[in-house]
């Protein structure tokens, strides 16, 4: 079973207080759905629906509707302030004379600078990642921020900068499974810079019937666990690793979208508020290799629309997107609203003042 494992139940520490990260696809649809006492909406894999494509699993996403709510209304509340920030810019500028150009309302770029923690194994089977092989990752992570994966995306603006590569040897470490103590103690032991430093594990992220792919934390958990912050990226997706039509890299980009506050494209399925971002189309179940002209669920009709008018055209499933499931050489590309919820998320949670 595979999952990339985008860190779902970290989420849930908003309401639940400290909460395992991750678990793949298998232990959730064994488990029954509730979460420490909270109503849960489960995304993705615990559909019923996903199958197994090989011995790697994406990261499951949990996330409450209590948590997605509340997280919606903080965005929104950002949203708002920026608008107010720009509009008083605007008004500034008009007084000063200045011509009156349309101040953006978020910024065109946002930094966030990058430390890459290689963890080690002990054994001989284990895949012990160079310095070089964590570069080369680190490039495919901003080569995809900027649309290199496809010429039609607007880049994202968000600038990643790799500032530090650290190495460790340590077998547990290197087979930490999401939230045990090997996973927390090396992070609090190794993780750097504040909430705005994305921190990347390269490790085997061992579960006991397979592995993920990766797993990550949403940016509302940084403020309350600062240390445990990051992404774990598992060394078999790398470039060149054993899992099997994921290893061209682009989990890296995936998880990283996670801990920029974005949800899975099928989050909440084909109802809304879905993944919380308008411009990629609701899906019924996480796409597994690269179907591009899968349509999972009904078209919204346009408000006003009256029986008799003409249907909308029907909106195929976001198969291409990051932030689906799909094979590594289907997925490429962010949204613009994914664009603005990230930055949106990065000054709500992670800028550093
Ligand atoms: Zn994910």
């Amino acid at each position: 079973v595979i999952s990339r494992v985008a860190v779902g139940l970290a989420s849930l520490a908003l309401v639940a207080g400290p909460v395992l990260a991750a678990t793949p696809a298998h232990a959730v649809l064994a488990r029954p759905n509730v979460a420490a006492g909270h109503a849960s909406t489960i995304a993705g894999c615990v559909t019923g629906t996903a199958k197994p494509v090989g011995r790697y699993g994406h990261d499951p996403a949990t996330i409450t509707p209590a948590v997605q709510a509340k997280v919606q209304g903080q965005l929104n509340a950002e949203t708002t302030t920026l608008k107010a920030d720009a509009e008083r810019t605007a008004a500034r500028d008009l007084v000063r004379g200045r011509v009156t150009t349309t101040v953006p309302v978020l910024p065109a770029q946002i930094h966030v600078p990058v430390v890459i923690h290689i963890i080690h194994g002990t054994h001989k089977k284990d895949r012990n990642v160079s310095r070089s092989a964590a570069r080369n990752l680190f490039r495919i992570l901003k080569a995809g921020y900027a649309g290199k994966q496809d010429p039609t995306m607007v880049p994202t603006g968000v600038m990643f900068r790799l500032a530090k590569v650290t190495v460790s040897r340590n077998d547990s470490w290197y087979h930490a499974r999401p939230g045990t103590r090997a996973d927390k103690q090396m992070k609090r032991k190794l993780h750097r810079g504040q909430k705005n430093m994305l921190n990347i594990y390269l490790n085997s992220v061992s579960e006991p019937d397979g592995a993920l792919l990766g797993f990550s934390r949403f940016p509302w958990a940084a403020a309350r666990q600062p240390k445990l912050d990051g992404i774990t990226i598992n060394v078999a997706s790398m470039p060149g690793g054993r899992a099997h039509a994921y290893n061209l890299g682009d989990t890296v980009i995936h998880e990283s979208g996670h801990w920029l506050g974005l949800f899975h494209t099928f989050q909440g399925g084909c109802e809304a508020p879905g993944d919380g971002v308008a411009d990629t189309p609701a899906e019924a179940e996480p796409s597994f290799k690269c179907n591009k002209t899968r349509d999972t669920c009904p078209t919204p009709l346009p408000a006003g629309w009256v029986q008799g008018d003409p249907l909308p055209a029907p909106e195929l499933d976001p198969v291409t997107d990051f932030m689906d499931y799909s094979y590594d050489t289907c997925m490429n590309h962010f949204t613009p609203g994914q664009r603005t919820r990230m930055v949106t998320a990065f000054l709500r949670y992670r800028a550093v003042h």
